[in-house]
C-alpha cells in the first residue's frame, strides 16, 4: 500500500466533517454518485461526514469525485516531500483528534467530525470556543494553510 493511503486511512479528517462540511459535485458525477452520497434533490453537493465513509475508508474509492481527487492536505504533501514521517504524521492527526475530542468534551457531544460545525453555533461555553480556537489553529497550520474551511 501506498504511504500516503497509509497515513490517509487513519485520518479521515477530509471526509469526516473535521476539514470541510461538504463535498462539491460536478454535474457527471450526479448520476452515479448522488445515490451513494445522499445528494439532496437539485444539489452539487455532499454534506460531511460523508455517507460513503466507512470507518476511516471510502466505500467509492475507484469512482469518487474529483474534489476528493484533487485534495491534498499540507500533512499529506509533506509526508510525500519526504518532510514528515508516516509515525510523524500519524502523531499529528493522533494530536489533532485529541484536540477535537476536547472540543466534544466542553460541548457535551460525541466526538466527531461534525463536532467543529456545532462549535460554532451561537451560545457556545469559552471552554468550547477556546477549545475549538485550539483546534482551528492545528487543522489551519498542519492541514489547510491558507484555504478556508469550506473550500477545497
Ligand atoms: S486530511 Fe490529509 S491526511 Fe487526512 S485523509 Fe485527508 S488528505 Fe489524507
Ligand atoms: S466520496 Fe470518499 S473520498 Fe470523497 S469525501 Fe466521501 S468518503 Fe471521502
Amino acid at each position: 500500500m501506498h504511504a500516503a493511503v497509509s497515513l490517509c486511512l487513519a485520518c479521515g479528517f477530509c471526509c469526516d466533517g473535521t476539514l470541510f462540511d461538504r463535498v462539491p459535485l460536478v454535474e457527471d458525477e450526479l448520476p452515479l454518485l448522488s445515490s451513494v452520497l445522499q445528494v439532496a434533490p437539485g444539489a452539487h453537493h455532499a454534506r460531511q461526514p460523508c455517507p460513503a465513509l466507512e470507518g476511516r475508508s471510502c466505500r467509492v474509492y475507484a469512482e469518487r469525485p474529483l474534489t476528493c481527487r484533487r485534495f491534498r492536505c499540507l500533512l499529506l504533501e509533506a509526508h510525500e516531500a519526504d518532510e514528515v514521517s508516516l509515525a510523524g504524521a500519524v502523531e499529528v492527526v493522533a494530536s489533532t483528534r485529541a484536540l477535537r475530542a476536547k472540543v466534544a468534551e466542553a460541548l457535551g457531544v460525541p466526538d466527531a467530525g461534525t463536532v467543529v460545525e456545532a462549535a460554532r453555533a451561537p451560545g457556545v461555553s469559552q471552554a468550547a470556543a477556546d477549545a475549538v480556537a485550539r483546534l482551528d489553529r492545528q487543522l489551519a497550520f498542519h492541514f489547510l494553510g491558507q484555504r478556508s474551511r469550506r473550500a477545497r
